[in-house]
């Protein structure tokens, strides 16, 4: 079992914890729930009718903690790599993790202080690949800090959703799909 921490509890960083818990990794998502999605009312996700979104981040944190990862409220401080793992510090702990995805949102001085900045020269998108994957082993960025200029919920969302699946196919050294089907009568 991996060892992932999931920095940002926006669509970003919940959609990717609940892909990579659903494969019963241990993973932990910091944030307070404090994120802008208590400001937005959603009429653009696909799927869904509308919803407001300080209904839908209550429902993702729910179905995140269905499915097994760990909520923690504090704020992480800091990020290093140390050997083959990833500090993460918060005021009161610091855990090791195998893989990293950060989910900060508009600001993202976390990615910055490993190093990963804004490219303003190429529409200021931070420089990941399609899987949020950054130059930095075992280190991903999605949602908003990704693509600060596009910030929408279900890009967010997809984004993490990505960066989950590129995790569990390096754990499982195979292309991972998380497909299920209809229960049969
Ligand atoms: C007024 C307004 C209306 C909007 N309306 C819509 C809309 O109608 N439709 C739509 O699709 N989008 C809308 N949006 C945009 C939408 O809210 C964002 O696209 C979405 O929230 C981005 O998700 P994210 O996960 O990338 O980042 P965020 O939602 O910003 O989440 C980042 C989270 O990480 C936490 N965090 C950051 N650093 C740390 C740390 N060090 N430790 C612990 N936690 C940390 C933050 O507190 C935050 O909760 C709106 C935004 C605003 C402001």
């Amino acid at each position: 079992m991996a060892a992932i921490a999931i920095i940002g509890d926006g669509p970003g960083g919940l959609s990717a914890a609940l892909f990579i818990a659903r494969a019963g990794h241990d993973v932990t998502v910091y944030g307070a729930d404090e994120t802008v999605m208590h400001y937005a009312f959603l009429n653009n996700y696909l799927g869904i009718d509308a919803i407001s979104g300080t209904d839908f981040q209550s429902s993702a944190r729910q179905q995140v903690l269905n499915a097994g990862a760990t909520i923690s409220e504090e704020r992480v401080t800091a990020v290093a790599i140390v050997g083959e793992g990833i500090e993460v510090a918060t005021e009161s702990d610091t855990a090791t993790a195998d893989f990293v995805v950060l989910g900060e949102g508009k600001q993202m001085p976390l990615a910055n202080s490993l190093g990963i900045q804004t490219n303003e020269g190429d529409d200021e998108v931070v420089p990941v690949d399609r899987n949020g994957k950054t130059a930095i082993e075992r280190v991903y960025v999605v949602g908003r800090s990704a693509r600060p200029t596009r910030s929408q919920a279900i890009i967010s969302a997809g984004d993490g959703a990505a960066a989950a699946l590129d995790i569990l196919s390096q754990i499982e050294g195979k292309d991972v799909q998380d497909w299920d089907s209809p229960p049969k009568d």
